[in-house]
Order: C-alpha cells, then sequence, then structure tokens
C-alpha cells in the first residue's frame, strides 16, 4: 500500500475539494494519492494530490496521463463485488495474483463494452 504522508490543513484541502473518490465515487476508506509519485518527482502541492478509496488508490499508476486515464474509467459495481470476495479469498498474501486477475477482467469489461456500444448503435441507427 502507497502511503502519502499528508497531513493536517493540505489533507483537508484535499477532503474538501474532492469528498469521494476520484475514481468510484466511493465516500469510504478515503486516501490522499500522489497523481505523480514521489518517486517519480512529484510534489505535496494540493493539484498534484487526489482523493482516492484504499482500493482505487492500490491500483492507481503513479504518473499524471496514466491517472487521468485511469480515473476516466467508470467501474462497473459487480466488479466491485468482485473484487471484494477475491480479497477475501486470497487475503492479503497474493495481491499480484489478485491484481493480475482484476485486469484481465478489465480487460474484458472493456471489450464488452465496445461492443455493447456498437450493438446499440445499429439498434438505434436511421
Ligand atoms: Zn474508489
Amino acid at each position: 500500500m502507497k502511503r502519502s504522508g499528508i497531513k493536517g490543513k493540505l489533507a483537508r484541502l484535499v477532503y474538501e475539494r474532492d469528498k469521494k473518490c476520484r475514481r468510484c465515487g466511493r465516500m469510504i476508506r478515503l486516501e490522499i494519492h500522489h497523481i505523480r509519485s514521489v518517486s517519480n518527482g512529484g510534489n505535496d502541492e494540493l493539484d498534484n494530490l487526489a482523493l482516492l478509496c484504499s482500493h482505487c488508490h492500490m491500483l492507481a499508476p503513479d504518473e499524471p496521463l496514466e491517472f487521468y486515464e485511469y480515473i476516466s474509467v467508470p467501474v462497473p459495481p459487480y466488479l466491485e463485488a468482485l473484487y471484494v470476495y477475491m480479497k477475501f479469498k486470497h487475503e492479503e498474501e497474493d495481491e499480484k495474483a489478485l491484481l493480475d486477475f482484476m485486469k484481465v477482467i478489465w480487460e474484458a469489461e472493456s471489450v464488452w463494452e465496445k461492443e455493447r456500444r456498437l450493438s446499440e448503435s445499429d439498434i438505434g441507427g436511421d
């Protein structure tokens, strides 16, 4: 788990601005994420900080372009449910396998979403 170490007034400003997870909108287990990670030269400026829930935080990229792409894709609720189930099954020790598994699911999800949009445009066209 990445930890931002942002505290006090700055943390409050991030919470007041974002109010909920910037990716999924959840309002529980919120953490502060560095959009550009400190190890990549990111700083503690407000613009470089974003509120994410612990789940979205764990999967968040540490580079700005990838981050904004990451938060622009909506998370289907059943994937969240599946994630919780898998996490429960694997506990913490197999985090890597779990993340690989989630990537496969998301990949399938995006293909499904594209096909759904295509079929909708077929029906709706005149
Ligand atoms: Zn989230």
